[in-house]
């Protein structure tokens, strides 16, 4: 048996051990897989790819890796409001080491199995370094997905959790924050339920600056943040003004939600993200086209894209 036949036959038989799905008719095994589209649903699909010393450090434990290219996929879905259904893996190897392999495996099943997602195909090939590409599918029922183009004049910006933790975990490893880098988690319940709540919404993968910016342009918006109400996890509370703000606003791979809701929605939705034990805090407001406008107790606050920050005083 070569090395792949072993790769295929690990996961393959990993995945024909998860919770039977009637929609499957069809996994692993054939030239495709078969899925039954529930009725009433449209079909939500994604795909991410994550590059070792990229995307994740090389020096990342296999588990890990396995867990957060599920969960960062996952998270595409739950942005949307879809609920999870399966996921294909396209796995280029450097070469096939089978504990390495085990450990990738058990990180990726235990977070399909925390969404619940089957592994239903993929591809498998060698080549100079470590990649992953998944490709997610999911259900939401017609018209209801929450797209990024939704927002209106003087809705709420929300987000979840805490903001800047997984950079500040990339420039300071082994800290405390070290499992927000490499175990992400989606907000996936939480997402689901913000269906005909959230008026637009987006997961924050590359810095809350950058990924509002595509819903304002989505929305064809401008919005205002008070950056005093940044939700900071202690340790990142403790730094210097600027590089807590840098972070929070610049930092990547938090995979928390960020979405807009009409004022008067709010209620509702603190009673879901309560229901869900999620955090959540009002960090803004859309306003007219006029860009992302920062601010500090009322005072403008100017950043460059490099996350460098000012003060205008
Ligand atoms: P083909 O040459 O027809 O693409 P493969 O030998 O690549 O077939 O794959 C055989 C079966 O194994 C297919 O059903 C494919 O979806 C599945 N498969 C291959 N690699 C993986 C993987 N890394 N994870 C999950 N399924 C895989
Ligand atoms: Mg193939």
């Amino acid at each position: 048996m070569t090395e792949f036949e072993l790769i295929q036959q690990y996961f393959a038989q990993a995945a024909a051990a998860q919770t039977h799905e009637p929609t499957v008719a069809l996994g692993i095994g054939d030239d495709c897989a078969l899925i039954t589209p529930p009725t009433g649903q449209q079909l939500a699909i994604s795909t991410d790819t994550l590059v070792a010393g990229r995307h994740f450090p090389v020096e990342t434990d296999a588990f890990s890796i396995g867990w957060k290219a599920l969960a960062v996929n996952v998270s595409d879905l739950a942005a949307m409001g879809a609920t999870p259904h399966s996921v294909l893996l396209a796995l280029t190897l450097p070469d096939a080491n089978a504990a390495f392999l085990a450990e990738l495996a058990r990180g990726l099943f235990a977070a399909c199995h925390q969404y619940g997602v089957r592994l239903i195909g993929g591809d498998t090939t060698r080549g100079p370094c470590l990649s992953l590409t998944l490709t997610v599918l999911g259900w939401v029922p017609t018209g209801q997905a929450v797209t990024r183009a939704g927002a209106q004049v003087n809705d709420l910006i929300v987000v979840t959790g805490t903001l800047g933790d997984a950079a500040y975990a990339l420039r300071h490893p082994h800290s405390p924050l070290q499992y927000r880098l490499d175990r992400p988690e989606a907000r996936s319940t939480f997402g689901q339920r913000l269906r005909g709540l959230a008026s637009a919404m987006l997961d924050i993968s590359d810095g809350l600056a950058q990924d509002l910016g595509h819903v304002l342009q989505a929305s064809g918006l401008g919005a205002v943040v008070y950056a005093e109400q940044l939700p900071l996890h202690p340790i990142v509370a403790a730094l210097p003004l600027a590089e807590r703000l840098s972070l929070a606003l610049t930092g990547g791979d938090d995979y928390e939600l960020c979405l807009s809701i009409a004022p008067d929605r709010l209620a509702d939705l603190q009673a879901v993200a309560d229901d869900c034990h999620i955090p959540i805090t009002v960090i803004g407001q859309m306003r007219q086209p006029q860009g992302l406008t920062l601010t500090y107790d009322g005072q403008p606050l100017h950043m460059t894209l490099t996350g460098f920050l000012h003060f205008d005083r």
